[in-house]
């Protein structure tokens, strides 16, 4: 159905006056229940210009970045790389990286392996900045070559040295890793700082697995539009278009290494829609010290996760630090004191209130 049919519908429903709630409240369920998958409606719970509906959160906006000097963030932004450490970022199986920081920038370090946040992201504005190796060595994708990941190690938004540098269209700067490429090449010379702003929309899949919504990206490099919401078909890859796969709608941010010593700077990110608590993915290693029976309690390791066994129910853990964890479906709190030092003695655990200790029995 299109949009002005819902308008019309909406006219129909709806009397004239303000103040009366329910009936534009029920056209507004009824025109959300019409609209297309994921296209956003206005919230019927509140009438055209109501005075009672909040303000939304002041922001101060972030500064434009020069060749020179990065800009700042966004006031609101989670910051994830300001030139100083790598406090943020691990190797992909959450051991230290290798990459450099050096005068305010990251590199990356041939051979170093990919690089991921400890933090799990879902739906968000991404910042980057990048810059390809000066004097250009190599051709084609074997120049400049690294990408910002979205969902782990999935979802690729290409970096390369485009400049003067030809390779196939859906694998060059900007492109969405053999499924889109930009709709232009806006790319500067190599050893320039470049920027991407990236919005991400976690796919979505229901219980069983299957997909409920696709991954989708906006990106625009050096303030230029190259990628407009598009709809992935899975993850990217090599000679490859592989199907999605389930996997936890927040996951961490990721930055490759394609054996090029390609800098990055000024990277952080903005969490939308309801981000709820602060995510970790956490080493295997970290998670199989804390798998283990504690009296009533079994907790084991499913990939990238804990999973607590409790009264003959499964429940999915996720890490707030590294040693509390939570669930999602039923508020259970998990804490191995004196968690990475060796298997713990102990866990402490609560559903919905109070605090219990239980001793590991196994
Ligand atoms: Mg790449």
């Amino acid at each position: 159905m299109k949009l002005n049919n819902q308008t019309s519908l909406m006219k129909t429903l709806t009397p004239p006056a303000h103040g009366i709630r329910l009936p534009r409240l029920l056209a507004g369920v009824l025109l959300l229940a019409l609209a297309p998958a994921g296209r956003a409606q206005p919230d019927p719970n509140w009438i055209d210009h109501d005075r009672n509906r909040p303000q939304p959160p002041v922001v101060s906006p972030a500064t434009a970045s020069t060749q020179e000097q990065p800009g700042k963030p966004p006031s609101d932004a989670t910051v994830l790389f300001d030139g100083k450490d790598l406090a943020q970022w691990v190797s992909m199986d959450g051991s230290p990286t290798k990459w450099i920081t050096r005068d305010g920038y990251m590199e990356c370090v041939k051979g170093s392996g990919y690089i991921r946040t400890l933090q799990n992201f879902g739906d968000c504005q991404l910042h980057v900045e990048w810059a390809a190796p000066l004097p250009a060595e190599g051709q084609g994708q074997g120049r400049g070559n690294s990408g910002v990941f979205l969902g782990l190690n999935r979802y690729e938004i290409q970096v390369l040295d485009s400049y003067q540098n030809t390779t196939y269209a859906d694998g060059g700067a900007g492109s969405i890793y053999g499924q889109y490429p930009p709709l232009v090449n806006a790319c500067r010379p190599p050893g320039q700082w470049q920027t991407y702003d990236i919005l991400y929309t976690a796919p979505r899949f229901d219980a069983e697995g299957k997909l409920l919504s696709p991954a989708r990206l906006t990106v625009f490099h050096n303030g230029v539009l190259i990628q407009n919401n598009v709809e992935l078909t899975g993850p990217t890859d090599w000679i490859d278009r592989a199907p999605y796969q389930p996997h936890p709608e927040k996951q961490p941010i990721a930055l490759q290494d394609h054996g090029n010593p390609v800098r990055f700077r000024n990277i952080w990110v903005r969490e939308l829609g309801r981000p709820g608590r602060k995510e970790l993915t956490l080493s295997p290693a970290l998670l199989d010290s804390y798998a283990g029976k504690y009296e009533s309690l079994e907790i084991s390791r499913e990939g990238s996760q804990l999973v607590a066994r409790l009264a003959g129910r499964k429940l999915l853990l996720f890490a707030e630090s590294p040693t509390r964890f939570f669930a999602k479906t039923t508020d259970v709190q998990i804490e191995f004191p004196g968690g990475g030092q060796g298997k713990p003695d102990r866990l402490i655990w609560s559903v919905g209130e109070g605090a219990h200790e239980a001793k590991r029995t196994q």
